[in-house]
């Protein structure tokens, strides 16, 4: 039983072949947008037809990971991310099941990747835990009873737009004071790229010559203050045994440490036992993910 997975993203679409005991029998990449154009949803589900195509015939089910709000009982795109204009409002299970006949589920890109650190990676063996982003924005799982806890309408988790900063700075959503206005990668590459008249990447932040510039050491304590008072409420909300840390700046270990670290020193005794740890699938989960829900509703049909 093999299954075709994607994991669409605002830049790139990842996609591969499954098998049995979800080893990834082949992975490969495209660019969400054809070459020297904006994306949009019609070439995404033009480019996504095509694989399909040509892998007709050696799939049973198709897994789909994907940036946005997804409607999981549906296989439906609510929201769409703003890098692939149109993306809102598509039936992606109905498109794809109407065309190839095989059962087809799809969820959004946190949830997947929870999915995969729960059953093949950081997640391991845990019954509930929390799975954080950092990255543009700061996303969310809540993986609890061994499954997604999705909420009425699949919209769970969404933690960085909990409100840490009451009136504060103008978040993507609408509103302020959300916690990845703050709590963001973007949000300290920004304040430093700002100081420095120029773009400096979180890569370029961690450099060790760097790590010792006053400001940066500065900005990078401030910034990691504003991403351990999250978790702090999100402690105090779950108590939960493991939170896993995702989204490519989190493979700074100096970073995570600093985390643990902190969070442990502010929380009350009955929430030190928690364990903070990176993400370890990288850039696997979500295709992982995308199978195991992609398995899941094939055996529901059965
Ligand atoms: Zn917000």
């Amino acid at each position: 039983m093999e299954i075709l997975v994607f994991d669409i993203g605002g830049t790139a679409i990842k996609y591969g072949l499954i098998g049995d005991d979800f080893e990834i029998l082949e992975s490969k990449e495209m660019p969400t947008a054809d070459e020297g154009k904006a994306a949009n949803a019609e070439t995404v589900l033009k480019n996504l037809t095509k694989v399909m195509t040509e892998y007709k015939g050696r799939f049973d089910a198709i897994g789909i990971s994907t940036a946005g709000q997804v409607d999981f009982e549906k296989g439906y795109i609510v929201y769409g991310t703003d890098n692939i204009p149109g993306f809102s409002d598509t039936d992606m299970r109905g498109i794809f099941e109407g065309e190839f006949g095989v059962p087809v589920a799809v969820d959004n890109d946190v949830n997947c990747a929870a999915l995969g650190e729960a059953h093949f990676g950081a997640g391991k063996g845990f019954d509930y835990f929390l799975c954080l982003t950092y990255g543009t924005g700061v996303g969310g799982a809540i993986y609890l009873n061994r499954d997604i806890f999705r909420g009425a309408k699949s919209a769970s988790g969404e933690f960085g737009h909990m409100i840490t900063h009451a009136g504060g700075a103008l978040c993507t959503c609408g509103r302020k004071g959300c916690y990845e206005a703050y709590a963001s990668c973007r949000a300290l590459t920004d304040r430093v790229s700002e100081h420095f008249g120029r773009y400096v990447s979180g890569r370029e932040i961690f450099e060790p010559k760097n790590l010792e510039d006053p400001f940066i050491k500065q900005a990078l304590g401030d910034w990691e203050d504003e991403i351990v008072n999250g978790l702090i409420s999100l402690s105090y909300i779950f108590n939960p045994p493991l939170i896993v840390l995702g989204g490519g700046i989190m493979s700074e270990n100096l970073l995570v440490n600093h985390i643990r670290e902190k969070l442990i020193s502010r929380v009350g005794v009955n929430y030190q036992c928690v364990k903070i740890e990176k993400a370890c699938l990288k850039n696997k989960a979500g295709m992982l993910g995308a199978a195991y829900i992609a398995r899941q509703r094939l055996e529901s049909l059965k």
